[in-house]
């Protein structure tokens, strides 16, 4: 779904429906099948930049990562991406920019491309490795994962962070 800059009005141009064109996007970007994706998405133009915001839901059903089962792994979160001109920013210090969590893309002939949003989004948020452990994500069959069980014994490993610390002895 592509929209030009000149078709979003003052108030925002509300996505109507997140289609077949978003489903198609998620599964490229996550090698899978996107069973279901909705949300809702606002872009809103602030001169040449665009904003969208909203929030993404998605079903995908893919082998995982590391034991190859069928999985089907519920992803969702909430979207706040900006969009400028390709070429735009080129050589420009844009110390707004810098420094700040934005997450900046670019749009080329005065048109941004939903699909692509939409694939971005999932290939920034998503897990790196979707595997059976992640949170949303179960045994499309049912069958348990051999590597699922093994991860139960291996799970909660010390956060590196602390593991550092309980290695301190502390002298008093
Ligand atoms: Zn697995």
């Amino acid at each position: 779904m592509i929209v030009h800059l000149d078709q979003i009005p003052e108030m925002g141009f509300q996505v109507p429906e997140l289609g077949d064109w978003a489903a198609a996007a998620v599964g490229l970007v996550l090698e899978g099948h996107a069973e279901r994706v909705d949300g809702e998405l606002l872009l809103v133009a602030y001169g040449d930049e665009i904003r969208v915001t909203g929030y993404i839901a998605a079903v995908v059903r893919r082998p995982c990562d590391r034991c190859a089962v069928d999985l089907v792994v519920e992803l969702e979160g909430d979207v706040d991406l900006h969009y400028v001109p390709a070429g735009s920013r080129e050589g420009e210090e844009c110390g707004a920019l810098h420094g700040s969590e934005l997450e900046i893309g670019f749009y080329a002939d005065g048109a941004i491309d939903l699909a692509s949003v939409v694939g971005e989004y999932f290939a920034l948020g998503a897990p790196a490795r979707l595997a059976c452990d992640v949170p949303g994500a179960r045994v499309a069959d049912g069958e348990s994962c051999g590597a699922l069980k093994e991860g139960v014994e291996a799970k909660k490993p010390v956060d590196p962070r602390f593991a550092a610390l309980a290695g301190l002895k502390l002298d008093d």
